[in-house]
């Protein structure tokens, strides 16, 4: 049956459930968070950080310049010479346990402020972004004083000075993945935020001035590439850290070739998520949509492309065209809202370029029914059937809530097909044979493979890429290692 002729609408309608805003405090205007200190911007310039859901303007954020990069990066050397190295390690980990559990306190706050500035739904926030940020908080402050048991034999030894730089699709998360394992190590850094989602930093920002971390040890620069460039060309930094798309990380990596800064990189992807024929089908269906729509697709590990074994491939796309039309589209405040705002105009534009190109190339375009809000910058959740290989739309990263779907026959089909691609960050696997799961996960060249779940993270599991997704690894052990070096 065609599940557009039932009447969904009817059948799914849910009463206005929004999380409330009267609690959270935003600034008609933030500052550069340099030496412990909100400081004005240099030249004087700030830009607009709006709601995209309603496109409201929100605050007003300092645009940052070279001198002030220039004035954090003193900070942060300072405070690595004169402070944070001085510190027992154990000194250091009460410091990030103590900003740990102030996240906590403050977590709803951190959640409602994620959730109007960046689209994300309050459901994304409160439930994955705001509680992992935490964790990886929490987990890194652990190892500050073992650091030297993990690496036995050797003396570790922080890096010195890393430049942060960081996305707009988990602000907060981001910054916890690079400012906790960088302070547990001993380094002291310089964090910028992206331009369309910089709150939830500087709202940590005032944590960490509340936590009396010493002052200079974690500085926050605020602005947009211009800005993020000033940091990578600084010649006080001994390391560089970003999470972005590929584009910018190749510029990053000519930038610093041949410099003495080390560098990790976490760039886009195109993840494959497999469904064998002897999958949970329902199972498979939820996963994929969890993978790719409850979060507007705005995941570089997002399962973008779905390879379906042959024999149920029917089953599927009819599950799954009747999943989509449930989904909610709008309001990322409300509790019921399973695809919030696409982040910024730019973001919304890009996605319907894509849209546009898959038509041209051929591929069958489906969408959920669903009416967007009038107001904001909106998607429905989207399905290219019947695609092949070379599309673009199979092999660029659209960063939307857009799903390419193609069919395999074989095993070795299915991997050929997921491994052909300039990205390797992320996969999937959904069958019920744990020998399937072996054989594939293995053969799959990609950092991550999730089998039978998606989008599963945990501080203690190392994350990142192979190929043009990147290079270096985020969380656990792993993590900490860009920070460290030896004696
Ligand atoms: P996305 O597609 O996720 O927006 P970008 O790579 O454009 O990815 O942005 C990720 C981060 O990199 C943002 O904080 C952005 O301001 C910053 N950025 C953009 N251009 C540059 C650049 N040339 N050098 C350094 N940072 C940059």
């Amino acid at each position: 049956m065609d599940p557009k002729s039932l009447d969904f609408k009817t059948s799914w309608e849910y009463a206005p459930a929004p999380e409330g805003k009267e609690h959270i405090k935003i600034n008609a205007r933030y500052e550069h968070f340099i030496g412990g200190e909100f400081v004005a911007p240099a030249k004087g310039r700030y830009f607009e950080t709006i709601n995209p859901a309603t496109e409201e303007k929100l605050s007003e954020v300092a645009e940052g310049s070279s001198e002030d990069v220039d004035k954090a990066v003193v900070a942060a050397r300072a405070a690595l010479d004169k402070s944070w190295s001085k510190l027992r390690a154990s000194e250091r980990g009460k410091y990030i346990y103590r900003l740990a559990r102030m996240m906590q306190e403050r977590a709803r706050e951190f959640a409602v402020i994620e959730s109007l500035d960046g689209g994300k739904t309050i459901r994304e926030s409160r439930d994955v972004d705001v509680p992992l940020a935490i964790a990886h908080f929490f987990y890194y402050a652990g190892w500050a004083d073992k650091i030297r048991y993990a690496f036995p034999g050797k003396t570790p030894r922080p890096i010195g000075v890393a430049g942060q730089i960081i996305p707009w699709n988990f602000p907060l998360l981001m910054a916890a993945w690079k400012i906790a394992p960088a302070l547990a190590a001993g380094n002291t850094v310089v964090l910028k935020p992206a331009e369309t989602t910089p709150l939830t930093a500087l709202k940590l920002a005032e944590l960490i001035q509340a936590a009396d971390l010493p002052p200079g040890v974690v500085n926050i620069v605020t602005g947009a590439g211009a800005t993020g460039a000033a940091l990578v060309n600084h010649p006080g930094l001994d390391k560089i850290a970003f999470t972005g798309s590929t584009e910018v990380g190749k510029l990053i990596q000519r930038a610093i070739a041949g410099s003495r800064k080390r560098y990790t990189l976490e760039l886009g992807g195109k993840a494959a998520n497999i469904i064998f024929e002897d999958a949970a089908i329902d199972q498979a269906v939820e996963g994929i949509v969890n993978g790719i729509f409850f979060n507007q697709g705005h995941v570089c590990c997002a399962g973008s492309r779905l390879f379906v074994q042959e024999s149920v491939y029917d089953t599927v796309i009819r599950k799954l065209k009747d999943r989509l039309e449930t989904l909610i589209v709008g309001d990322p405040l409300d509790k019921n809202t399973d695809i919030g705002a696409i982040n910024s105009k730019m973001q919304l534009d890009k996605i319907s370029a894509y849209l546009k190109i898959g038509v041209a190339e051929g591929a069958e375009l489906y969408q959920s029914s669903c009416k967007l809000p009038k107001k904001g910058f909106f998607c429905k959740p989207t399905l290219f059937l019947h695609c092949s290989q070379s599309q673009r739309i199979v092999q660029e990263e659209i960063f939307g809530p857009v799903l390419s779907v193609q069919t395999f026959r074989t095993p070795e089909e299915a991997i050929s097909r997921a491994n052909n691609t300039p990205y390797g960050l992320s996969g999937g696997v959904w069958t019920d044979k744990g020998s399937k799961i072996f054989k594939v996960s293995n053969a799959l060249r990609c950092g991550v493979v999730w089998a039978n779940t998606y989008n599963k993270f945990d501080p203690s599991a190392p994350f990142g890429g192979y190929k043009e997704s990147g290079m270096g690894r985020e969380g656990g052990l792993h993590g900490l290692q860009p920070y460290i070096q030896y004696n």
